[in-house]
């Protein structure tokens, strides 16, 4: 059946996006059983967890922190996270700064921008959004590409498509700014089960996976 999904979602992304496979509260098996069907990208939304399971799963695997990631956690993921799709705040990437320079290694995150009309939702206002865009200098390990935002949860297909609009528009924007120009700004997470057909006609290059792979 895993595999079935994913041939289902691969036959309809592909062309325009790429798929994090969000394995957040799921076996060992079945993210194994993911893995065995090619899948090479998983997302979490906890610190632990993707620290467990980067510890025993294969070492090829690429590991995206979806989730609100909390300053003083930086640390355990710094050594070998690919992506952090959940900044929110300038304290945060200067401290993902300082964690990639303990590493040696430049980390890539993504600016998660809140669209939605939820008040739970984490996010950076637009004009937030560029305030750190205008400050990069400041955080020489860490690779801005990009940004990633969530749609209300809702069934007003319209709501949802207009939210994705939102950050497409704020993406083009933010990738006329002078200063990022010394690091690529390509990707555009967004999308989950209930909402990916959107995102990818909204212009989405990343799209994150759960529960329509697993259920
Ligand atoms: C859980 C989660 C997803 C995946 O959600 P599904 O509806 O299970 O596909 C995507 N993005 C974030 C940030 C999540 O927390």
């Amino acid at each position: 059946m895993i595999k079935y999904n994913l041939d289902k979602i691969h036959s309809e992304i592909d062309k325009y996006a790429s798929l994090v496979v969000v394995s957040k509260n799921r076996s060992d098996e079945e993210f194994m059983e993911a893995y065995n069907c090619g899948e090479r990208n998983f997302g979490e939304n906890k610190v632990q967890e993707i620290v467990r399971k980067a510890g025993i799963m294969p070492s090829d695997v690429h590991w995206h922190m979806i989730g609100h990631l909390q300053k003083n956690k930086v640390k355990y993921i710094a050594p070998f996270i690919t992506l952090i799709h959940s900044v929110d705040n300038t304290e945060l990437l200067k401290e993902i700064d300082k964690q990639a320079g303990k590493n040696q290694r430049a980390i890539q995150v993504l600016l998660q921008v809140y669209i939605a009309s939820e008040e739970s939702k984490y996010g950076l206002s637009a004009e937030e959004m560029f305030k750190i865009l205008k400050q990069t200098n400041e955080f020489p390990n860490v690779k801005i590409t990009g940004l990633m935002g969530m749609a209300t949860l809702t069934s007003d297909l319209n709501r949802i498509r207009s939210e994705f609009k939102i950050l497409k528009d704020l993406f083009l924007k933010a990738q006329s700014e002078p200063n990022i120009h010394n690091t690529e700004f390509s990707t555009l997470s967004m999308g989950m089960s209930g909402d990916y057909q959107i995102a990818i006609e909204e212009g989405s290059t990343l799209v994150r996976i759960g529960s329509l792979i697993f259920e």
